[in-house]
């Protein structure tokens, strides 16, 4: 099967898309369970051609994240549901409050990038948040084509950027 072509938007080339990607990767690694990682991809492509996005659970540590579980949160942003998300902060909730005491704890963020690349736009940089790991997941043509991993350097207000984190299963 030959690997599906991503399409790269002009705006992917532009100097606020690059300059929100540090070009250093993190030292750091995001660890997914196999379930975890294979239903992260499909909420992606079954979410096709929408933008859809969804919670990390799981741990983090000085090593970096360990996801054992995702789950899908409503993509709040109709309007744009091509290429916005704004996840509902109802969904948040309900599973933070799930979680207490369970040992286990929101870790990131996913969305999808309908045929696009799987890299951070000047939006996602935004809402994004120190301590937290976002991973993209590229889907064109309905399927999945590439999935990254990010992670912001410092709080985004103090010019925290975005840095690749390599991910294993
Ligand atoms: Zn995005």
């Amino acid at each position: 099967m030959n690997k599906p072509r991503i399409p790269v938007p002009a705006r992917f080339l532009s100097a606020a898309y690059l300059s929100v990607i540090e070009s250093a990767e993190s030292t750091q690694t995001c660890i997914f369970s196999a379930e975890a990682l294979v239903m992260m991809k499909d909420i992606a492509a079954q979410g096709y051609p929408d933008e859809v996005c969804g919670l990390l659970i799981g741990k983090a540590d000085a090593q970096g994240w360990q996801v054992s579980e995702v789950r899908q949160v409503e993509n709040l942003n109709k309007e744009r549901a091509a290429d916005r998300f704004q996840l509902d902060p109802a969904g948040y909730q309900a599973i933070d409050a799930e979680l207490r005491g369970s040992g286990q704890e929101i870790i990131g963020v996913f969305h999808s990038h309908p045929d696009c690349p799987a890299k951070p736009s000047p939006t996602d940089l935004t809402s994004a948040w120190e301590g937290f790991v976002y991973p993209i997941v590229s889907v064109c043509d309905g399927n999945v084509a590439e999935v990254n991993c990010w992670v912001v350097t410092d709080e985004v207000s103090l010019g925290g950027k975005f840095q690749r984190l390599p991910h294993s299963v």
